[in-house]
């Protein structure tokens, strides 16, 4: 069985793409009853907080992974000493050694090219010592060709792998190295990750082999871009995980959709129950063209979860919205409101503005719906229907067919009459249907909403 893992650095919030890649890996771990193992590389101390990997943890929680094929955390700072081991014994074994090159005599050597490093120190046989790197000895000749599954067996001239840095001139590790030993100590069969690395695979895949260890299997899943398609990016996008959650994104929608960036399931299927995703899914499968993260897709993905739950279960996921808005919900007229508004919402903080008129003493008015429907016939359309609903049987048709008469003597559709009165009493041109809305709100408080909006 295999072994996976999931490797991000916590330097921001965590982010779809990085959601996505757990997504896979996880799938993986579960299809063949192997292990997905959550290491936190969190060796640069400088751009690291705690909060942000506590926000790694708390989203893969979220999504579901956990349970049984799930090991970890495990932190890349805690083995620190392993990866000197590794970065002496390279150098022991020739395979690596001491440069003291600057950055600036790189690059003047460089000469405007873009080449890397020249070897200079290759053969100077230079001591320890302070402010020199560590660097790895590439092979001069050959190619070195890494499995990848999404893209064969990639070739890389080994003449222009540059011999690369190991140990930082302060004696820290790099990312090439740390993160090799780490797979390797702990038994990664297959390294799947974002597109951005695959530049580093043959680089590692030469330190699998120089510390003794057999290669992974690798796949380097395809970028994820936006409309634009540009590469996504925190300044530019949207894409904390965590922003999703806010919004009421169900993390079975989340789940859904980030799977279906760069793979797609059978039959034209999209919106997919999870065990036949975790069934059907092949790495092998996900192509390498960039993916759209499309966030109206992501939505309406989202609103069509949502119209699965059971009443209760969107009462339950309603709540933790409720309790955060400015008002008390009564449990017994929220009941009555909730169907109404699972078949409307896209996004569950939606809910709050879709019921708050029932909760508030005064609807919360919307200074531009108020003037969009408070204008031409709008006062004589409130007066009617407080006089038509004042003695009205309180039940939605009936509510319904009044207002249609008012209208008619104004010369009015009913889409047109409803527009003072619903604002008059919800504080939005939009909402729930009104005439069940007024049903659940009562006489009393309808006909007091409406004088007050004609006073
Ligand atoms: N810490 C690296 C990152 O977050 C891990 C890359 C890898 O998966 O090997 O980009």
């Amino acid at each position: 069985s295999i072994r996976v893992r999931f490797a991000p650095s916590p330097t921001g919030m965590f982010h779809v793409g990085g959601a996505r890649s757990a997504l896979f890996n996880w799938v993986m771990a579960k299809q063949s009853g192997g292990t997905l193992v959550l290491r936190i590389e969190d060796t640069d101390a400088s751009r690291n907080k705690p909060e942000w990997t506590e926000g790694i943890i708390r989203a893969l929680a979220w999504l579901g992974i956990d349970g049984e094929e799930y090991e970890g955390p495990y932190f890349q700072s805690a083995n620190a000493d392993r990866h000197r081991e590794a970065a002496t014994r390279l150098r022991e074994q020739g395979r690596a050694y001491y440069c003291d090159c600057t950055r600036e005599d790189v690059v003047a050597r460089a000469d405007g090219q873009s080449r890397g490093y020249d070897g200079y120190c290759r053969d100077r046989g230079l001591e320890p010592g302070p402010g020199r790197a560590l660097r790895f000895r590439t092979p001069d000749e050959g190619q070195t060709a890494v499995v990848d599954l999404l893209r064969g067996k990639p070739e890389f001239d080994n003449a222009v792998l540059e011999d690369f840095v190991i140990a930082r001139g302060d004696g820290s590790v790099t990312f090439l190295l740390a993160n090799a030993v780490d797979d390797i100590s702990q038994g990664i069969t297959h390294v799947v990750r974002g597109e951005e690395h695959l530049p580093n695979a043959p680089k590692q895949q030469l330190l699998w082999e120089a510390l003794g260890a057999e290669p992974p299997v690798w796949a380097h899943v395809p970028v994820i871009v936006n409309e634009k398609r540009q590469k996504l990016s925190k300044r530019r996008d949207k894409v904390a995980l965590e922003d999703y959650r806010a919004e009421g994104y169900l993390a079975e929608a989340m789940r859904n959709y980030l799977m279906l960036l760069g793979w797609a399931p059978s039959g034209d299927r999209e919106i997919v129950p999870w065990d036949e995703i975790v069934e059907e899914f092949r790495i092998e499968d996900v192509n390498t063209s960039p993916a759209f993260f499309d966030v109206k897709k992501l939505r309406a993905f989202n609103g069509e979860y949502i119209r699965a739950l059971s009443a209760d279960e969107f009462a339950a996921a309603c709540l933790p919205f409720l309790e955060d808005a400015p008002f008390e919900v009564d449990p017994a007229v929220f009941a009555e409101l909730a169907p109404l508004a699972q078949t409307r919402v896209g996004v569950l903080a939606e809910i709050v503005p879709m019921v708050d008129f029932a909760f508030l003493d005064e609807p919360a008015f919307d200074e531009a719906s108020w003037t969009k429907a408070m204008k031409g016939p709008a006062a004589e359309i409130l007066a009617a229907a407080e006089e038509a609903y004042r003695d009205a049987p309180w039940e939605t048709d009936e509510l319904k067919t009044r207002l249609e008469q008012v209208g008619a003597a104004h010369g009015l559709k009913l889409g047109k009459a409803q527009a003072p009165v619903r604002v008059a009493v919800t504080g939005r041109t939009v909402g729930l249907p009104l005439f069940e809305s007024l049903e659940i709100l009562g006489r009393e408080r309808t006909l007091a909403r409406i004088a007050a909006a004609r006073a």
